[in-house]
């Protein structure tokens, strides 16, 4: 594990904290506890709310995703369910992301920290085009970190420990950013023993031991892949509740920033300028893609809200712009909707890898059935 650094603040730009985890581990209570320890030490960050479905966003964000999209709206004139909702209206935001970012700029002068709370559901974000534009969007530019918070209270048991942290590594590999792991609500239980079970291997297997379970067997085999994974981790225990572990966190991220600057914006860089004109046409296609999908949105129309004085003005329920396809107002959405040709089976395999989507019409040209059946 990687030794805290000096404490006070990364010296260049803002740094972008972009804070996942399993739903109900603590992210939106830690962005609001960071929150109030920053403005206590007089560097108040630049707060993003990128949770479509929170129903009460605990601080005054600068930009909520709910000023823009109505996730409500989106899963009726969608036809969709909650968790399609929330997906459609990550991606319906992630095709304006360019907007936000102009808003970052800006304020990177007055912000050190710039703080993105994520849905609930990590899927949601790791996993759709519209998380990899967003974190693409930001690595790009601004130093960028991964802060992944676990629940450790929950991660007593060695086999719920270990997925967890498969989950953390698979993304870190996905994202290549430097990752900094919040052990949180320390204030249930101390998060020593999962320090223990990283460092030491035979402490792990021990507990392990007393697992029977099919499960432990494949844990074991697991546990020698992540070795590797554990020696490249930053970990700190917090309680986002009682507020335990702010400093060392904040030592942590003046770290990883560093470690950005110094090994992933070159790479960054690198890839943007020589090697990465194919990757960032493939990400415009990307983008693309997703605004096709998204059918025609009243996008000039609306732009993002940035509210500058969050203290003061911030009304964080969804506003009067909604981003949908553009008859919010219309009485009767459920009954005629004009998105009800839209193709949700294509928008899904569009969505997929280009292997995946020659497999898919393999099959179809066979009339074999995909994986869905
Ligand atoms: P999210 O879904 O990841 O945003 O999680 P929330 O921030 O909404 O928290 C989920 C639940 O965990 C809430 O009931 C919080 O009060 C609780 N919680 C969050 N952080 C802590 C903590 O440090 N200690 C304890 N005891 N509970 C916490
Ligand atoms: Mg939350």
């Amino acid at each position: 594990m990687a030794a805290a650094a000096d404490p006070g603040g990364p010296k260049v730009g803002a740094v972008c904290l972009i804070v996942l985890g399993m739903a109900g581990s603590g992210k939106t209570s830690f962005v609001q506890r960071l929150t109030g320890h920053l403005h206590t030490k007089g560097s108040p960050p630049y707060v993003i709310n990128l949770d479509p479905a929170v129903h009460e966003f605990p601080i005054p964000a600068n930009i909520d995703i709910r000023d823009t999209v109505n996730y409500r709206e989106v899963m009726k004139q969608y036809g969709l369910g909650p968790n399609g909702g929330i997906v459609t209206s990550l991606n319906l935001f992630a095709t304006r992301f360019d907007q936000v970012m102009k808003f970052i700029e800006k304020r990177q002068q007055d912000c050190q920290y710039v703080v993105i709370d994520t849905p609930g559901q990590i899927e949601v974000f790791t996993w759709s085009a519209s998380g990899t534009i967003i974190t693409e969007a930001l690595a790009s530019t601004f130093s960028t970190v991964i802060v992944y918070v676990m629940d450790t209270s929950r991660s007593t048991n060695p086999v719920t420990f270990m997925s967890n942290m498969l989950y953390a590594c698979s993304i870190l590999y996905k994202t290549r950013l430097p990752f900094i792991v919040v052990m949180n609500k320390v204030d249930i239980v101390d998060h020593g023993f999962a320090v223990e079970w990283m460092t030491d291997f035979e402490t792990f297997q021990d507990a392990l031991n007393q697992e029977t379970t099919y499960a432990s067997n494949l844990t074991r085999s697991m546990s020698l892949v992540l070795d590797e994974f554990y020696s490249n981790l930053r970990v700190v225990g917090v309680s986002a509740v009682e507020g335990i572990g702010m400093h060392e966190f904040l030592q942590q991220v003046t770290e990883a920033a560093a470690e950005y600057e110094s090994d992933y914006r070159p790479h960054y860089e690198k890839m943007q300028q020589h090697l990465a004109a194919k990757e960032v046409k493939k990400r415009e296609d990307q983008l693309e893609q997703l605004r096709k999908d998204m059918g025609d949105i009243a996008m000039d129309s609306s732009p993002i809200p940035a509210n500058s004085d969050a203290e003061h003005e911030v009304d964080p329920g969804p506003s009067g712009l909604i981003l949908t396809r553009g008859i919010a107002d219309e009485e009767d959405e459920e009954v005629d909707s004009d998105t009800d040709d839209l193709d949700y089976q294509k928008v899904e395999e569009q969505s997929e890898e280009p292997a995946f989507q020659r497999y898919l019409e393999q099959r179809k040209l066979r009339n074999l059935p995909v994986a869905k059946e």
